[in-house]
């Protein structure tokens, strides 16, 4: 979607710090990060938000989810631990509507989130 400002980021007509990519999905560091690490990982696929996947984006989930984690262990945050997100709409906060799962570290983040 051209309008859409992670399809841009993900076709690198908008620049980004990528962190990971492949064929499915792309990772990169969040312009506004909420903690010291704070990373977006992406499916190069637009889809709006989680009420949106299909049966077909399940392997694309999963692998963003595991990937998260390979990159949190990259970091040195596998030990202390990390939190990963996926805002669903206005009660969550989604300001992106091209579905991605945050990635947080490096410090110790209070639950329940506000
Ligand atoms: P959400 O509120 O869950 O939709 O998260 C959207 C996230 O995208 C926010 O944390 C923003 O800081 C981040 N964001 C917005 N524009 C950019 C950009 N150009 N590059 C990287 N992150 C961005
Ligand atoms: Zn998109």
């Amino acid at each position: 979607m051209t309008n859409c400002l992670f399809c841009n980021i993900a076709s690198g007509t908008i620049p980004s710090s990528f962190v990971y990519e492949d064929e499915t999905i792309l990772a990169f560091k969040d312009i506004n990060p909420k903690a010291p690490t704070h990373i977006l990982v992406i499916p190069r696929k637009h889809v709006s938000t989680i009420n949106e996947l299909s049966e077909d984006d399940d392997l694309t989930i999963g692998g963003m989810i595991r990937r998260a984690g390979l990159i949190a262990a990259d970091l040195g945050h596998a030990d202390d631990g990390f939190r990963t997100v996926i805002n669903c709409n206005k009660d969550a906060g989604q300001t992106v509507f091209h579905i991605h799962l945050h990635l947080l570290a490096g410090r110790t983040l209070t639950w329940p989130p506000g």
